[in-house]
């Protein structure tokens, strides 16, 4: 059988392995430059050398009676094993704070104060040699324990104990997994720690932290799902979680956000199949200039970076620097080419105070005409508003936030002729919305599928009513979305909604705007012939605001051209609005269309209106768009 000593030598051996392996792996990895990575390569190293310094002490220990070289080297084994040993419980609770985040937030008193214990118990075991304290070796040369040991123990156990608060304070906060981890490494240590202490010959302590801690290693610190391999920085989902964890952790913390907007031009003047290639460049400049662990790649030509300990001077800085890059080329490939970027800062938990909003700095389309490449404070309501917005359509049908108002059409005689269905929304936190805020937003979201299947319903449910009908009503309007049209199946989904409600096709006027037909003019026209073949009726909307095919148009065989209201409106404030309005009218006569001019606001205007011959008015003079109920109250 094997004696304890030789027990020792092979959980140490083990132990040593263990931990080298480790190291190899965290340095290769490059997992070196985080607090959390140094803490935790600190633990490892402690670690190797508490199992060399076993080994050591398990080697010398029969020959130390007899050699005073071997008991020296005995006595410094058991040195430097205490020396390195006492300061792995403090680190540790430093490694757990940096992975929960929360010690970011404190002042370097705050730190010195908790290594209070910490120091005093250093120091004891720094000065043994003079007075003994913690061990000494008796007339036998044997090892013995004293007092101080005790004190160790305690503080040991007072950082540990520090830790696990850490932990259940955070226990909400924290993702599943690290809580897992953390939890698993503990139990491993504790078990190792308390094994020892109750078998003092059985020195597993070593091995059980180096096991445990390869545990934390490949949960924690390994990080190859947060990262964006072909690019090496942090990938979107990594930009979620840390956004969430820092918005529990900071009272404030600047992020910026890097938005590349000509990438498209880039891979073509490059022809690289290589889509990354842009990001990596880019990602490269920005290593030099913020720690790689600040950049994360939310979406090709999307970068955030999140920098921790930089207050607003030095984001300043950071950011001036960034925007002077962008003035000069890059070189791509074997091209040099300007990049055009905009550049975003927000204070976190200020400004960015979801992960959601963080997303949409990161993500959402830009204003179309900017004037300037840095945006900060007020620039960026549009964006905060818009990513509000989006949340509000997002949970609008679930909860009820939509509703359809409609605005009657009228023949020329006055006599009613139908009524356009306008959508609403009552969002609880944003009031009420128009559509020209929240009909992009949803086109962009691609909710508005949804959303124009439930206004066609809605329709659908009104026609069935018969009340259209009673008050003498044609047909009712309903806007299509320019990009739900050129989906694929898009006519047989519309027939299928309005035959399942049972309703009479021709009762139902469809509105597209012009500018759809001009730029996917075939698929468009498809679309319509197939729709009208059903029986639907089809209108023009819009009309004069684009810049569109005219004879094209024509040859759509469309009911109704429903001239815009600025065309009405720009007629009354000159000759040329005038004759505009004037000839654009004759043009819709000779061609035999049915003319609805939308915007009336007077009486001078219908009077107008009425001498140029069109056949339908819609407008704030006789309604402005209504709840149902009210409209049917109206007509009646
Ligand atoms: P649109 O189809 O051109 O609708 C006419 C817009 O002009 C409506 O604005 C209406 O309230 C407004 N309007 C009508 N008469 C007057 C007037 O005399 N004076 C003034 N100042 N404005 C007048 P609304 O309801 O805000 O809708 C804006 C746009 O949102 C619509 O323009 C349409 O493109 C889109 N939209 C509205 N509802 C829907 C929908 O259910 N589905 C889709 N896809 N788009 C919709
Ligand atoms: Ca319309
Ligand atoms: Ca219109």
């Amino acid at each position: 059988m094997f004696d304890s000593i030789q027990i020792a030598l092979g959980f140490n051996i083990a132990a040593f392995l263990i931990c080298a392996v480790n190291l190899v792996y965290m340095h290769i990895h490059g997992y070196t430059e985080k607090t959390n990575n140094r803490l935790f390569l600190a633990m490892l190293y402690i670690l190797l050398a508490n199992a060399a310094s076993g080994i050591v002490t398990s080697l010398t220990y029969e020959q130390r009676l007899v050699s005073d070289t071997v008991f020296f080297a005995n006595k410094c084994s058991r040195y430097i094993y205490f020396v390195s040993h006492t300061a792995l419980a403090p680190i540790m609770y430093f490694y757990v704070a940096s992975i929960i985040g929360k010690s970011m937030r404190e002042d370097r008193w705050g730190t010195v104060r908790k290594c209070y214990l910490f120091i005093f118990s250093e120091l004891m075991v720094l000065l043994n040699p003079v007075f003994g304290w913690v061990w000494y070796f008796n007339s036998n040369r044997e090892f013995c324990r004293n007092w101080g040991e005790i004190f160790i123990y305690f503080s040991a156990a007072v950082y540990v104990a520090m830790s696990l608060l850490f932990i259940i304070f955070r226990w909400k906060v924290l993702a599943k997994k690290r809580k897992t981890t953390l939890i698993a490494c503990f139990m491993m240590v504790l078990v190792g720690v308390l094994l020892q202490l109750l078998f003092k010959s059985f020195k597993v302590e070593v091995l059980f932290e180096a096991i445990g801690f390869t545990g934390a290693m490949m949960s924690l610190e390994n990080e190859d799902d947060r990262m964006n391999a072909s690019v090496g920085v942090y990938n979107r989902q990594a930009l979620g979680m840390d956004v969430e964890s820092a918005i529990h952790n900071y009272s404030n913390l600047q992020m910026v956000f890097v938005r590349v907007i000509n990438k498209d031009v880039v891979n073509r003047i490059t022809r690289s199949t290589n889509i990354a290639v842009t990001d990596q460049t880019v990602c490269e400049y920005l290593k030099t200039v913020v720690p790689k662990y600040s950049i994360y790649l939310s979406n090709p030509g999307n970068i955030a970076l999140m920098l921790y300990h930089k207050d607003e001077k030095q984001t300043d800085e950071i950011v001036e620097q960034i925007a002077e890059r962008f003035q000069r080329t890059w070189k791509i490939g074997d091209n040099d080419i300007l990049l055009n970027a905009v550049i975003m800062r927000a204070e976190l938990p200020r400004m960015v105070s979801s992960v959601s909003d963080a997303l949409y700095m990161a993500d959402s389309p830009l204003p179309e005409e900017l004037d300037k490449v840095i945006l900060e404070e007020k620039d960026l309501d549009y964006l905060l508003r818009r990513a509000a917005v989006e949340a509000a359509v997002s949970r609008g049908l679930d909860e009820g936030s939509f509703e359809v108002y409609y605005q009657p059409t009228y023949n020329i005689d006055g006599s009613i002729h139908g009524a356009e269905a306008l959508l609403r929304m009552n969002d609880k936190e944003l009031g009420k919305l128009f559509p020209d805020e929240f009909i992009p937003v949803a086109e962009y979201t691609g909710l508005i599928d949804e959303i124009d299947d439930f206004v066609l319903r809605e329709v659908c449910s009104f026609i069935r009513t018969g009340k259209p009908e009673e008050l003498r009503m044609e047909c009712i309007n309903v806007n299509l979305s320019v990009v739900q049209c050129m989906k694929q199946g898009f006519t047989d989904h519309i027939i299928d909604i309005v035959e399942t409600e049972g309703v009479e096709k021709s009762f139902i006027n469809f509105e597209i705007t012009e500018s759809v037909s001009a730029s996917d003019y075939k698929l468009f026209s498809r679309v319509v012939k197939e729709l009208k073949n059903a029986g639907f009726l089809f209108s023009m909307d819009d009309f004069g605001t684009g810049y569109s095919n005219i004879a094209a148009i024509f040859s759509l065989n469309l009911d109704v051209i429903k001239i815009d209201k600025s065309i009405l409106w720009n007629a009354e404030k000159s000759e040329a609005g005038k004759i505009v309005l004037e000839n654009t009218v004759r043009m819709m006569k000779q061609m035999r269309k049915k003319i609805l001019v939308e915007g009336v606001e007077t009486k001078e205007q219908i009077e107008i209106l009425e001498e140029l011959g069109v056949d339908y008015l819609q407008g704030f003079y006789f309604s402005k768009p209504v709840p149902l109920k009210e409209l049917v109250e109206k007509l009646a």
